[in-house]
């Protein structure tokens, strides 16, 4: 099956400006024709060009509130990030209470599944014979980012579920529990995201199963919605049941804060996440135990999909998190197992072909390779752009793979105008 993207283009607002072709981390983005044109199998869905775009040509692709489906047991799984969104909410129960008010029937917070997995993390963190650093398989960004250019650095990543798919299977479980008459297809849970990667997660069965999720919506959409109907004066009847350290996923540092392990690292940003994921393949942190990354500045508060600045947005759940207990969500007591519980680890959804790599076969690849590096030679090294590829490189690469015409370089156009007018000058 192909992947699923939720980074989509809007052709009809591109001006080929190259603003996105410059940013995009994985070089996925050419300018053919006119207009930018992504490459699936390249996109890691981090969003950076639709924060670069001045021209809303990019944007994200989500379920709206409105297409919720009738008859349905509805379970609103709102994502930590949103309760910062909100100027003065001191009290996480009032925007429960909101979800309930928008005619969900039940509310499953993310936050209390961040707290499982950042206490099984622990456990797994005490395992012999894993990769260290473990690298937090929380952000989808950086999961795909992995898997396409760091491949080495797969067995590296936490095996555990996120936070989001654990939160959708135990709101069903709950859901059936307390109300036995309902069948498998009845219920139907939401999850309010504050990025489009997680969108995609959703979409593509990325926990290598049905995913427990069934309809992705945006902080965004849900915070109009919610500023409607969440009162001051209302005492709310709904409590939340997260603790501190669940909230503290949404800002980067959070989730490694929690261990309880000091040899921990947290960087957030794609670029700097690429830096560390460099370091990592050539061993510069022989100390590190735990690396938590997230793709977007801040972490998830600084999501596309979110309404508030994320520095903000992480003051305020801060100021939230103060009058609440560290953690209420833990595993069984009696957990015989103590280990990772089968049903919340991940198992290998798919196979990504590493995006460096020229082709399957290897002497194909080297015969490329050296015609790459010949058309490379005789280029400028400008990294202008007006080819329509992000560098002088990537150029080459696309001269040689049939993607572009090597008379698309200005330099090259430039000189071969020059020849031709010695030539009708003599
Ligand atoms: S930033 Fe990219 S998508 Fe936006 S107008 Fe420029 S080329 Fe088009
Ligand atoms: S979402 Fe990220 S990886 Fe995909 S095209 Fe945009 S900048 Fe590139």
């Amino acid at each position: 099956m192909d992947y699923q993207h939720s980074v989509i283009m809007d052709v009809g607002k591109c001006k080929g400006c190259t603003h996105c072709l410059n940013r995009c981390p994985t070089e996925a983005i050419r300018i053919r024709d006119g207009h930018a044109v992504i490459n699936a199998n390249r996109c890691i869905d981090c969003g950076e060009c639709i924060r670069m775009c001045p021209h809303n040509a990019k944007k994200a692709s989500f379920d709206k509130l409105a297409s919720l489906p009738e008859g349905k047991y509805k379970i609103a799984l709102p994502a930590p990030t949103l309760f910062g969104q909100f100027e003065n909410l001191d009290d996480p129960d009032y925007l429960v209470e909101g979800l309930l008010k928008l005619g969900f029937d039940d509310v499953y917070e993310v936050a209390c599944a961040a707290e499982l997995v950042t206490e099984y993390t622990r456990r797994y963190l005490k395992q012999r014979g894993i990769s260290l650093p473990v690298i937090s398989s929380a952000c989808p960004v950086v999961v795909r980012l992995v898997k396409l250019r760091f491949p080495t650095l797969s067995e590296n990543l936490l095996p555990i579920l996120p936070p989001v798919e654990i939160a959708g299977m135990l709101a069903k479980e709950k859901a059936k529990k307390e109300h036995p008459e309902l069948k498998d297809e009845d219920i139907f849970t939401v999850f309010i995201s504050p990025c489009p990667a997680k969108v995609s997660y959703v979409k593509n069965n990325l926990s290598g199963e049905k995913s427990n999720v069934d309809m992705v919506v945006s902080v965004s959409d849900v915070y109009f919605e919610l500023l409607g109907v969440m009162r001051k004066t209302d005492l709310p009847n709904a409590s939340s049941k997260t603790g501190m350290v669940g909230l503290s996923w949404a800002s980067s540092g959070g989730e490694a804060s929690s261990l309880l392990n000091d040899r921990y690292l947290a960087a957030d940003g794609i670029e700097n996440v690429i830096r560390v994921l460099e370091d990592i393949e050539i061993e510069s942190h022989p100390n590190l135990t735990f690396v938590e990354l997230n793709a977007c500045a801040g972490g998830c508060v600084g999501g596309v999909m979110t309404v508030e600045n994320p520095y903000i947005c992480r003051v305020r759940l801060r100021n939230i998190k103060r009058y609440l207990p560290v953690s209420l969500n833990h595993p069984p007591q009696d957990d015989p197992e103590r280990g990772v519980p089968d049903r919340y680890t991940m198992t290998e959804p798919e196979e990504y072909g590493h995006v460096s790599r020229y082709d399957e076969s290897r002497k194909e690849a080297i015969r490329m390779m050296k015609d790459v590096n010949a058309v490379f030679a005789t280029l400028p090294e400008l990294d202008c752009g007006s080819c329509g590829s992000p560098t002088c490189r990537a150029f080459a690469e696309d001269v040689v793979r049939g993607t572009a015409n090597y008379e698309d370089c200005i330099a090259v156009m430039r000189d071969k105008l020059r020849e031709m007018e010695k030539g009708t000058k003599q």
